[in-house]
């Protein structure tokens, strides 16, 4: 298996070799959270730095130092979460799109460990759009994720599609880095839903005490990697159907 090329250990040189073979870059996108009693708070970003850096490995595409501070509202209250306001978030993404197309880079995918910052980096990308940059955004949010949980996963998700330090985020921390997770804490949570959630926000930590939203004793290793592998297969595929359709 090849490494991964990353931007972090280049020379200027080497960057400027690197653009000229390939105008595009993968950006991991994290965040900086509660995960439970059993997960450490850069969970999302070790998972997007992981998705990226494997990518990078089957595509050659460079990985850019990730973003770990974004944006996310319903675990804000929850004591040591970190975040950025969307406006911040949203203007660094412009910022850095700024910096890199003047120096060649074209696309630029955006690969996500942190669901939660999904519209916000959507957003950016149809700014980009509207401004006609010649820089865009393509955004990776888990593709083929969704598959893979009703293929391997056995417990009841908390709302549809939402997963949270519970069996499948613990799972896919468990196969990347099985150190940081300690399952002798792992608990299960289904903490009480608004009636009208998704029409009205809050903050989860009114409802949900440990900070798991579903089932995370149920995890393992074996079930994380089978979901990553999905998820990976999925990203590649995206990428090099997109850039071969660029060279039509
Ligand atoms: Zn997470």
């Amino acid at each position: 298996m090849k490494n991964p090329i990353l931007y972090s250990t280049m020379t200027w040189l080497e960057f400027v070799d690197y653009v000229k073979q390939k105008p595009c870059a993968l950006l991991p996108i994290g965040s900086e959270e509660q995960h439970g009693p059993h997960m450490p708070m850069s969970t999302d970003s070790i998972m997007a730095q992981y998705f990226a850096e494997e990518i990078s490995k089957q595509t050659g595409i460079l990985v850019l130092p990730r973003i770990s501070y974004s944006t996310l509202f319903s675990l804000r209250r929850f004591p040591g979460t970190l975040y950025v306001e969307e406006e911040t978030f949203v203007q660094q993404l412009l910022d850095l799109a700024k910096a890199l197309s003047s120096h060649g880079i074209d696309y630029v995918y955006l690969i996500l460990g942190h669901h939660g910052a999904m519209n916000s980096c959507k957003s950016a990308e149809r700014k980009l759009v509207a401004q006609n940059s010649k820089l865009r955004f393509f955004v990776l949010a888990f593709p083929g994720i969704k598959e893979a949980i009703q293929e391997h996963c056995t417990s009841k998700r908390w709302i549809k599609d939402l997963f949270h330090a519970e069996e499948v985020e613990t799972s896919m921390l468990l196969a990347v880095r099985p150190d940081l997770v300690h399952m002798d804490k792992a608990v299960c949570e289904y903490p009480e839903i608004n009636p009208f959630y998704g029409n009205v926000s809050g903050y989860w930590n009114e409802t949900c005490k440990s900070g798991v939203f579903g089932d995370a004793t149920v995890a393992s290793a074996e079930k994380g990697q089978k979901i990553i592998n999905a998820v990976l297969k999925q990203s590649v595929r995206l990428i090099i159907d997109h850039q071969a359709s660029l060279v039509k």
